[in-house]
């Protein structure tokens, strides 16, 4: 018991949110059950207070009335009769004559009643109502009442003194006995009206109670997602630095066994083929760990003010080859472009990628860098005559691992990571990138820095 109290009281520090929700199951019923409970009693208060005062008022008149007509019990009785006819909720309504000294017994004459029969009989009273003659005896200004059960119905029997005309003594009693059981019904059915609209409230407030408890579930679960996402970046970070060394070692060697004399023309393919697969796969680990660092802000950005048409032509002079064995031409006209809150390094990878793209998805034709400065920004732009790309690939161009699927690209090898890492990059520089394309006419990387002023 203790252990599911102490597990519940975890719950909740762990889960301040169900606090909240805590006091709203608690809270709301209670006020509610307080409320309706305050409401009702007030209510039925001023319903019993009424009924009294209309009876004692109808006894009032009707005790002046019966003083002048004790004799006449017939009389007496059709009177009654028609108040009781106008009045529902009295069960019994007698007129009961005086008491002796020397009845002790309480057992007094019926002189007329609404049930006729028991008319000119006696009428024993209970302690009770005996109790309320002997306050009223004497008096014609009040009528006195109390309540009393019958098969648990509640009653009120009210009794009232009537004086004799020519002196002031007590020439009988006006007994009368009201059912309040209509009262009690229609409290009653208030009551279950309210207790249902507080089962409907609990019930609402559990559905509330449920829900948050499932949002508390998809938080643990969010938190537990990121988790398994930060562990999944950390390993994967990690075994790509792992990768570097033995794939720098596998090309170190590869290098060496080219300059082994004596080997065949397979050989020396084979050796390319390797010097290929090792370079491939030391582009995707160097991507990888680029993403992983832009991801976490941990790429180290060393800015300077310098001119990068110098840095945009060594890619272009590093390039010459791959694209003469393309047989494409390559052209940049050199002029200055003095940048300021550039890395210097990254800007040569954003240039990287971006010309060796050009060249690798350019089958013929030539590829072309203009640069341009206006004193407010430096625009870069690297046209290719290749296969470009349609509208609906452009949207997408710059999401991580999205790679055109066509029949022109299915042969070239990449990670689609390159332009996620460029766009990040250029961002980080505070620099914009876009393209314009048209599917099989080329495409043009247009790259913005600006010039702080
Ligand atoms: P990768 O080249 O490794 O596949 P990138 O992120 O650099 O990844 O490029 C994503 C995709 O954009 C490429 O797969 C290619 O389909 C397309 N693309 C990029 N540059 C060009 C270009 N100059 N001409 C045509 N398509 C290009």
């Amino acid at each position: 018991m203790l252990k599911i109290f102490s597990r519940g009281f975890d719950f909740v520090r762990n889960n301040p949110q169900i606090i909240y929700t805590l006091f709203l199951v608690v809270a709301i019923p209670v006020a509610f059950f307080f409320t309706s409970e305050q409401f009702l009693k007030v209510a039925r208060e001023n319903q019993d207070r009424l009924e009294r005062s209309r009876i004692g008022l109808l006894q009032d008149t009707f005790a002046l009335f019966a003083r002048e007509h004790m004799d006449e019990p017939q009389y007496l009785g059709e009177k009654i009769a028609m108040i009781v006819g106008a009045n529902e909720t009295i069960v019994n309504f007698r007129i009961v004559g005086p008491r002796s000294a020397s009845d002790e017994q309480e057992t007094l004459p019926i002189i007329a009643s609404m049930n006729s029969a028991e008319e000119g009989t006696m009428i024993t009273l209970d302690p009770q109502t005996g109790y309320l003659v002997s306050l009223s005896g004497g008096r014609d200004t009040q009528a006195y009442a109390s309540e009393f059960f019958v098969n648990g119905a509640r009653h009120w029997r009210s009794v009232r003194a009537i004086t004799a005309t020519s002196s002031s003594s007590v020439a009988g009693y006006v007994i009368t006995d009201l059912s309040m059981a209509q009262t009690d019904a229609v409290a009653r059915k208030n009551i279950r009206n309210a207790y249902a609209t507080l089962a409907l409230i609990i019930v609402l407030i559990i559905i509330l109670l449920a829900r948050q408890a499932r949002i508390i579930d998809y938080a643990t679960l969010y938190q537990r997602l990121k988790e398994v996402d930060q562990m999944k970046d950390d390993f994967v970070s990690m075994a790509a630095h792992e990768l570097r060394s033995p794939l720098t070692i596998i090309r170190g060697y590869v290098e060496m066994l080219g300059e082994t004399e004596g080997l065949s023309e397979k050989g020396k393919g084979n050796l390319k083929n390797i010097d290929h697969a090792a370079l491939q796969l030391n582009t995707l680990v160097g991507d990888i760990l680029d993403v992983s660092k832009l991801q976490e802000g941990r790429m180290t950005f060393n800015y300077q003010t310098i001119d990068v048409s110098g840095e945009i032509a060594g890619v272009v002079e590093s390039f010459a080859k791959p694209a003469r064995d393309k047989g494409l031409a390559l052209h940049y006209e050199k002029q200055p472009l003095p940048l300021s809150s550039v890395d210097p390094d990254r800007f040569r990878q954003v240039m990287i990628n971006l010309i060796g793209n050009a060249i690798k998805y350019t089958r013929e034709g030539e590829v072309r860098v203009i640069a341009r400065g206006d004193g407010k920004a430096v625009t870069i732009r690297v046209s290719d005559t290749g296969m470009g790309i349609s509208a609906e690939d452009q949207q997408k161009l710059f999401q991580k691992f999205y790679r055109v699927k066509s029949v022109d690209t299915e042969k070239i090898s990449g990670t689609g990571l390159g332009l996620w890492i460029t766009a990040q990059i250029v961002r980080v520089m505070k620099g914009t990138i876009s393209v314009e394309s048209i599917k099989g006419k080329g495409a043009d990387f247009i790259l913005t820095f600006p010039i702080a002023g």
